[in-house]
């Protein structure tokens, strides 16, 4: 299928591996350039050469964290005018509701809502100027079924999720068209650590573990990023045109959720 896109430009926020890699592979496949972002240079300059090689678009590389005010002048600055933005970053930690003060609950509004807002408010005004524009945000199954000890993640992305809803419909008419992605457990580092954890707190093996978590989903195995991408770039696309303020589960049916 030919996505429409060719020649477009995109920023893809902490990309350099997981889903925002993902996500930026399937746009690059799909003939548009590409800005990257992560913190970590050596990772993200392999990840760029390796989509720039592969698919031949151009790829430009920005390390700096883009959950602080400097971190997102940076991208900006390198980004210029684009058509594309994926919004994602590192997800809060998990706890317990008592064990959270303001200051953490500052932090994870300021990465996982806050940041992609002002990302969105900087990138809008150009998308609506020239008519088209497309923003995906990686958010989380969470969004649709709270996970108890993610209290930290659950507040900010209920919070983006309420401003893409409203959001989105103020701009759709300019041609912008804003949806969330919710991934449910996906084959990335995130799930190695996390297979590692349950591994250590029920005294099993990480094969052990891992088996036991992958048997709750029911197509039996975790997300593949690139399948995660394909969607972001689906949505991303001329043939998205009727998706708007959407959230978008991919969790190989854990969630037995029907509207
Ligand atoms: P991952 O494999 O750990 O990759 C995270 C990527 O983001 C890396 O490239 C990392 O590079 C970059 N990054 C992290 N924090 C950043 C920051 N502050 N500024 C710029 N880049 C940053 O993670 P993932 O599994 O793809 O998860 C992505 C998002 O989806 C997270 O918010 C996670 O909570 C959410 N999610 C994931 C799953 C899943 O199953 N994987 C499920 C539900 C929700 P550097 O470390 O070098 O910055």
């Amino acid at each position: 299928m030919d996505l429409g896109i060719k020649g477009k430009r995109a920023v893809v926020c902490a990309s350099s591996k997981g889903l925002g890699r993902g996500c930026a592979e399937a746009l690059a496949e799909a003939g548009v350039d590409l800005v990257l972002n992560a913190r970590g240079a050596e990772t993200l300059e392999a990840t760029a050469k390796h989509i720039a090689d592969t698919y031949g678009v151009k790829v430009t590389t920005v390390a700096a964290d883009i959950t602080t005010e400097a971190g997102r002048a940076e991208v900006l600055k390198a980004a210029g005018a684009v058509d594309i933005l994926v919004n994602n970053a590192g997800g809060p930690p998990p706890g317990h509701w008592s064990d959270w003060d303001r200051e953490d609950f500052i932090k994870a509004l300021d990465a996982n809502m806050l940041a992609p807002i002002a990302m969105m408010q900087a990138l809008m005004p150009g998308m609506i100027e020239r008519g088209w524009g497309r923003i995906v945000n990686i958010t989380s199954q969470s969004v649709r079924a709270p996970i108890a000890q993610l209290g930290l993640s659950n507040s900010a992305r209920a919070g983006l999720t309420g401003f893409v809803a409203g959001t989105s419909r103020q701009v759709a008419p300019k041609g912008v068209l804003i949806n969330n992605l919710l991934p449910g457990m996906h084959d990335t580092d995130r799930m190695v650590a996390l297979d590692k954890a349950a591994s250590e707190s029920s005294g099993i093996s990480v094969e052990e573990a891992s088996k036991q978590r992958r048997g709750n989903i029911p197509v039996g195995h975790y997300g593949d990023p690139g399948d995660f991408g394909a969607m972001c770039a689906f949505l991303c696309s001329e043939k998205a045109r009727f998706i708007v303020g959407q959230n978008i589960m991919l969790d190989g049916g854990q969630n037995n959720i029907t509207i």
